[in-house]
């Protein structure tokens, strides 16, 4: 026993700790059980992770809930927010402007549930009630009723707008609510350099759309993204002149 230990420690101090090496190093189908053990227990982790309350349609319990007002302000005047919340349901009111979280964000995990209005007479494209979530304030996860409405596919629902088309088309019809869950990882700077880009992962109505999608910079209508360093920046959501509805909104910092 003592000498099997002895190898598969080597082995393990040799970076080579892979089952599929220790595999080939030692037969332990030659051991007892109670040897087995012991060294099943070399590769164990006992450090414990928080413990998270996960109840079935609540958010997590170390989520913050942004279904608030209080939590956000204009953009730019950084006034209170003037949209409508009511009923747990908060509204973009058209012409009031984008709004931010007060509150800066690195790299999160964020649930949102939204609503493109019924009224779609005379909208098409990108006019079809869009609105957008804006990561760091900078980079746009579109919002916009794709159903049966073509428009350019990187500036669709669940598209990283303008940069990456999502992999399919998850809408769902106008006036039903639709779900956003989104893994997003910040870029990464030294000073003005970049060192690591952004990455986001989107499930739409929980197909996956975005699969650790390589952000190319900041969101542009007109020319190609790039990237200018920053710190932890508020969310931001689009008024796009359109009355979007978003509910269960809350976001999780990784
Ligand atoms: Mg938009």
């Amino acid at each position: 026993m003592k000498q099997v230990l002895v190898q598969v420690i080597s082995v393990l101090l040799a970076g080579l700790a892979s089952s599929a090496v220790l595999a080939q190093a030692v037969d332990y189908s030659k051991l007892s059980n109670e040897e087995r053990q012991k060294i099943a227990a070399i590769t164990e982790v006992w450090q414990q992770v928080p413990v998270v309350k996960a109840d079935a349609g609540k958010a997590p319990s170390d989520a913050i809930n942004l279904l608030d007002l209080s939590q956000w302000q204009a953009v730019g005047s950084k006034a209170p927010a003037g949209w409508e919340l009511k009923d747990g349901v908060l509204t973009v009111k058209p012409g009031a402007g984008d709004i931010e979280s007060k509150q800066a964000f690195c790299d999160v995990q964020l649930h949102m549930e939204w609503r493109t209005p019924t009224d779609i007479a005379g909208k098409t494209g990108q006019q079809r009630n869009n609105s957008g979530v804006f990561l760091q304030s900078r980079y746009e996860v579109q919002v916009l009723d794709s159903y049966n409405n073509p428009t350019y596919s990187n500036g669709q629902a669940g598209s990283v707008y303008k940069q990456t088309s999502p992999l399919v088309n998850a809408s769902r019809a106008p006036g039903e609510w639709q779900s956003y869950d989104i893994i997003y990882n910040a870029p990464r700077f030294n000073g003005n350099k970049l060192t690591s880009p952004g990455f986001v992962t989107v499930l739409h109505n929980g197909v996956l759309v975005q699969n650790h999608t390589q952000i190319l910079g900041n969101t542009e209508w007109i020319g190609a993204p790039s990237y200018t360093a920053h710190g932890c920046l508020p969310l931001k959501l689009q008024d796009h002149g359109n009355p979007i509805s978003f509910r269960n909104l809350w976001v999780r910092e990784l």
